[in-house]
């Protein structure tokens, strides 16, 4: 059987990537991965799946915005890449304080405007800033390709639950627009997703260590907890996953496994 190339089997990443290597292993895989068989993976299983930017596009519609504050802060002082990365400070402290969603980040863009002004922002400008964070609200829900296939032959084969981070009311939403719910048996919507949440997940639905498996495009939150909890795992590339969510990949602990595809609708030759 030819081994295709975009079927990646990890069992080993080098640890400790320098710093300035993480964003390019992001983008391909690093040479030490090796390749075998696509394994086959028996029907019953439990498939945590996550939504943003691995059901459908979401931080895209956030890089749009993202750019469009930056061209209307058009700062003499900083670099766009200076302004970049203020906002993400500003969204790290956001995020702790505040969780995820829309008004957190609509909060990050304020306090990052205040951080590099020397006043504090007019109304005027308060109501600009916030129509860049409002335009993501009215996005249609762009489903990535064969999302809509994959699932409904998925779930004649094994119990799928929707695994997402954020604000509740916002990925409630989402996830009803997406017309994606008659293939789930269940929804779990969490404030963080770390190796204590999908223990609390894992025990909720009565998922054994090693038995279920997280797919999803981050490393920082579908991956590397996941693993943690006892979870197999498969690992999508987006390449537009927010720089909040990059880490390296963790390589999978005994007895458990990590797989890398490269589209969502490869799962149905997986499970
Ligand atoms: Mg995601």
């Amino acid at each position: 059987m030819r081994i295709p190339d975009s079927c990646l089997f990890h069992t080993h990443f080098p640890p400790d990537l320098p710093l300035e290597m993480e964003a390019d292993h992001l983008r391909r895989p690093h040479p030490s991965t090796y390749h075998q068989n696509m394994p086959q993976i028996p029907a019953g299983q439990t498939l945590l799946i996550d939504a943003d930017d691995t059901l459908w596009e979401n931080n895209v519609y956030f890089e749009r915005a993202i750019a469009a504050f930056i061209g209307f802060l058009n700062h003499h002082e900083y670099s766009p890449a200076e302004v970049r990365a203020t906002l993400n400070a500003c969204e790290r402290d956001t995020i702790l304080a505040h969780g995820y969603g829309l008004n957190s980040f609509t909060r990050s863009l304020l306090d990052c405007y205040e951080r590099l002004g020397a006043s504090p922002v007019t109304a005027e400008h308060e109501n600009k800033i916030k129509s860049f964070a409002h335009a993501i609200a009215e996005q249609e829900i762009e489903l990535m390709p064969g999302v809509a296939e994959t699932l409904a032959a998925l779930a004649t084969r094994h119990r799928l639950i929707l695994m997402t981070k954020g604000n509740h009311a916002e990925q409630a939403d989402k996830f009803s627009r997406s017309g994606l719910a008659p293939h789930f048996a269940a929804i779990e919507i969490v404030a963080e997703k770390d190796a204590q949440t999908y223990a609390e997940v894992m025990e909720r639905h009565g998922l054994p260590s090693r038995k279920g498996w997280m797919i999803g495009n981050s490393p920082k939150s579908d991956i590397n907890p996941a693993l943690a909890a006892g979870l197999n795992a498969v690992f999508l590339f987006h390449k537009d996953t927010w720089v909040l969510e990059h880490a390296t990949l963790n390589s999978a602990p005994e007895g458990q496994q990590l797989i890398e595809l490269d589209g969502f609708s490869r799962l149905v030759e997986l499970f």
